[in-house]
């Protein structure tokens, strides 16, 4: 009924209720900013298109702690890198950023900031995923606490990394065992989803006694974020990692998404990430919008071009592998593309059932959205969203938020001992953006000569 409804409704507001305009992403959307703001954003902007700090990120930051002490480089961290990516500390710092950010048309994405080290010691012993655990059903509270968005409800939406609860170790060890041909019922999603609710212990033949029992704690650890989501009405949408881990993580996906994701429960409570620079990405998106379809399930993806793209191909290289990932950036960019047109269809046939966050700064991507959305009769503040992150292309989240879409910000928040490690790792990931944020650079020197040298004139917006 609910489907057939949002159908009607989708349907109703098609490409005939007015003519399509596009969004214009020339920075005339900055003027909702300070001007204190634009100057830091322009300056982190362009440090971080430097590729030695990106590089020696972590050495140069230990090296300025011994130089100016931890007091006058944690100041100076927290006015620019920490400032720009960051909501805060404190609970009370994380509100004030969203309360800012909704008084922009923008939603907040919050993520709990994690680094395991693969082979680290203290980071891999049951009471490091334990506090993991904590961090994020505090951060389930947080989401559900902060102010509400205008529009629809249930759009609360939080990010959870699995391997923040469950060892990349064991990932590595399920990923190959599901690769296997003719790999046995044993590992099904199904018996997965038993094993979570009933709380009992589930053997599995490939893995050892004390692998068997981490499996056992982290789906209870999985169970336990889920659940408390779900009672507090936020959605949660669990990252793509490597490709030696993501076909673990989507076996422990479809187990959730079992149990959480039936009509009944109003939409997909857990979602899926699918990076489109792996060149299986489209067909295994297909397939599984369709075996969701079949199973009467609620589908929700967010679609990424993708971040470990060096290491994958390293990795690759090392093994004598084939290179699982797309061959050059168009090839990613048509893949994405694809996915995208693949996923919007999906949402006009069938409405809430399917949810679709559209995670890219890319200005083409975000426009294709628009206008394939606008074509499609889908509305612009229903099942498909937009996430950028927190400090980056605000000229396309601030269009995209004024002009009604849904736009969430991927926030990370916690202390600077915590962000700093996290913030270094993702900016290496993401090197090639922050070096091609030349023209949010660019927009942003514009307006700000404008504003304090009255040059040129107003972006229109
Ligand atoms: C809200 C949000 C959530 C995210 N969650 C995840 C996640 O769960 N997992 C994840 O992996 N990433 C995630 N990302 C990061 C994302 O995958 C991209 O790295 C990032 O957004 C850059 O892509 P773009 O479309 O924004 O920008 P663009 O600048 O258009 O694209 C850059 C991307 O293109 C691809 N690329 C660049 N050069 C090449 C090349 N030579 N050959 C092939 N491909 C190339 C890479 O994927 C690169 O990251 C997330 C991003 C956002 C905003």
């Amino acid at each position: 009924m609910m489907l057939r409804t949002c159908q009607v409704l989708c349907s109703q507001a098609g490409p005939s209720t007015g003519a399509w305009q596009a969004l214009s992403f020339d920075g005339g959307a900055f003027h909702l900013k300070g001007t204190g703001e634009l100057m830091r954003a322009l300056l982190v902007l362009r440090l971080c298109a430097w590729p030695p700090l990106v590089t020696h990120g972590l050495a140069l930051q230990a090296w300025s702690q011994r130089l100016l002490g931890s007091r006058l480089s944690g100041a100076l961290l927290r006015a620019s890198i920490y400032g720009q990516f960051v909501a805060g500390e404190t609970s009370e710092e994380v509100r004030g950023c969203v309360q800012q950010l909704q008084t922009l048309g923008l939603r907040p994405l919050l993520a709990v900031p994690t680094e395991e080290e693969p082979d680290s010691a203290v980071k891999t012993g049951e009471a490091w995923y334990e506090g993991n655990l904590n961090a994020m059903l505090r951060c389930v509270d947080l989401s559900r606490g902060l102010p509400e968005n205008p529009g629809p409800t249930g759009n609360i939406l939080m990010q959870l990394k699995v391997t923040a609860l469950t060892s990349t170790r064991l990932c590595k060890e399920l990923t190959s065992w599901i690769r296997r041909p003719g790999a046995s019922l044993e590992l099904c999603s199904e018996r997965l989803a038993e094993a979570m609710d009933s709380g009992r212990d589930l053997h599995v033949s490939c893995l050892s006694t004390e692998q068997n029992q981490h499996l056992q704690a982290s789906l209870s650890r999985l169970h336990r974020v889920v659940q408390h989501a779900r009672a507090q009405r936020v959605r949660l949408l669990v990252d793509a990692e490597y490709t030696s881990l993501n076909p673990a993580l989507s076996l422990l996906v479809a187990a959730l998404a079992m149990r959480c994701n039936s009509p009944r429960e109003g939409g997909p409570w857990v979602w899926n990430t699918y990076q489109a620079y792996l060149k299986d990405t489209y067909e295994r998106l297909r397939r599984d919008a369709e075996a969701a379809d079949k199973a009467g399930l609620a589908f929700g993806v967010k679609l990424v071009r993708g971040a470990y793209l060096d290491k994958e191909r390293k990795v690759a290289q090392l093994q004598g592998t084939e290179d699982p990932t797309q061959p050059d950036y168009e090839a990613t960019s048509r893949s994405y593309s694809r996915c995208l047109e693949l996923m919007l269809t999906h949402v006009s046939q069938r409405g809430p059932m399917c949810h679709l966050m559209v995670a890219s700064h890319n200005e083409e991507s975000v426009y294709q959205a628009t206008k394939r959305m606008w074509e499609l009769g889908i509305p612009p503040d229903g099942p498909v969203c937009f996430g950028q992150l927190l400090g980056m292309s605000d000229h396309v989240s601030l269009a995209l938020g004024q002009a009604g879409y849904a736009v969430y910000k991927s926030i990370p928040y916690g202390t600077l001992e915590e962000v700093i490690p996290y913030l270094i790792r993702r900016a290496q990931e993401n090197r090639s953006v922050l070096q091609g944020a030349r023209r949010e650079r660019e927009l942003l020197s514009q307006e700000l000569r404008r504003r304090l040298l009255g040059w040129g004139r107003r972006v229109p917006h």
